[in-house]
């Protein structure tokens, strides 16, 4: 760092994002990407003449894919926005819901970068240890009065709460924004934006990154009332009108109305997950009830930095989370049925000698 760092920032520690090779050597079953390629109609409509427009800015306002997404969910498009990936809804939802005064209640096993953010911006934070088995227990969130972000299925575990023990937390937390991060919902979780209308202090942020094929193209929705949806407003327009660039507004806009070509393959990864489950749990395995595109499994038979090494220097790369509860699980994102034919392949080497 430079002389000239902010003592404030010295002391915050970066989000560490999975491995990125960019050489393609690897069976990337690492950081919850789709294997499957973007819909037909995402590569048509990210056309030449589309191309030729990035002279031009983007439109700040969203209107199109807006309108697109508002009548997909059944919302308004006021109560929409779109986010340079969900993380930066996420991060605008800290700044304009949080402050050195008001904190962010977590669990501690959860999303890396909530605290991350919060060291950025200086908000406290209440970390809520989930139980011994790894479920979230929702009466540790009643009555809290703080800011509250619950990814739901969470990450790494996979684990899923029902709609209504979020509604509980909504109900005994009425003056509180509940932040319900759904980046997994489609892969069998049970989503809250039913419960928009119900609820002014809901939001829910959902991400184009796992589910819709679009993780490079950075695109993720926040969804609330008008009021909340206003107040992140507030924060994008004080810091980059033009957050999505126009690629991703037709590659965003395309993937949503292609609701066959979602549904195929959200159904390809859940089918490939149930087979992958099956097949840890025959060699021994510990694996977590997952709703999300990945699993998280442990082993007494090998330490998990020892098979996270291990699989690599065998081709495949999975996530290896070096933090307390979790040192010994390794989270493994469902790729093609081929994919994780290899990984189990690789598995048996590993565990034969
Ligand atoms: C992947 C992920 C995100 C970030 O998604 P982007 O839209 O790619 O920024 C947010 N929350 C959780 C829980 C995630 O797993």
């Amino acid at each position: 760092m430079s002389r000239f760092l902010s003592p404030a920032l010295s002391t915050v520690t970066p989000y560490t994002p999975g491995e990125q090779p960019q050489d393609q050597q690897y069976i990337k079953l690492n950081t919850n990407e789709s294997p499957y390629l973007p819909s037909p109609r995402v590569v048509a409509a990210v056309s030449e003449a589309e191309v030729e427009k990035l002279r031009l800015y983007s439109d700040p306002a969203c209107a199109q894919l807006l309108r697109t997404a508002a009548a997909h969910f059944g919302l308004q498009p006021s109560q929409v926005m779109p986010g340079n990936g969900s993380d930066e809804n996420l991060f605008f939802a800290l700044r304009a819901f949080c402050d050195e005064n008001h904190p962010l209640a977590f669990a501690d096993i959860t999303y890396g970068c909530y605290g991350v953010w919060c060291g950025l911006l200086h908000i406290p934070t209440h970390i809520i240890p989930l139980k011994e088995d790894f479920t979230l227990d929702p009466a540790d969130y009643h009555g809290l009065h703080e800011t509250i972000v619950i990814a739901n299925p969470n990450a790494p575990t996979g684990l899923c709460l029902p709609r209504d023990a979020i509604e509980g937390i909504l109900q005994s937390n009425p003056d509180s924004v509940v932040i319900v991060d759904e980046a997994y919902v489609d892969f069998g979780g049970e989503s809250c934006v039913p419960l928009i209308d119900q609820y002014d202090n809901l939001l829910v942020v959902q991400t184009f990154s796992k589910s819709r094929q679009l993780a490079g193209a950075r695109l993720g929705l926040a969804m609330g009332s008008a009021a909340l949806i206003a107040d992140l407003n507030r924060v994008k327009f004080s810091l980059n009108p033009y957050n999505i660039n126009r690629l991703t507004l037709k590659a965003g806009q395309a993937a949503l109305e292609d609701t066959a070509y979602f549904d195929k393959t959200r159904a390809a990864i859940m089918d490939t997950r149930a087979w992958t489950m099956q097949q840890l749990t025959d060699r021994g395995f510990t694996v977590l009830d997952s709703r999300a595109n990945f699993v998280f499994a442990s082993t007494e038979r090998i330490s998990g930095g020892i098979l996270y090494k291990k699989l690599k220097e065998n081709g495949i790369l999975v996530r290896h989370f070096d933090a307390p509860r979790i040192e010994n699980w390794l989270r493994i994102t469902i790729g093609t049925p081929e994919q994780m034919q290899a990984l189990m392949d690789a598995v048996d080497k590993i565990l034969e000698v």
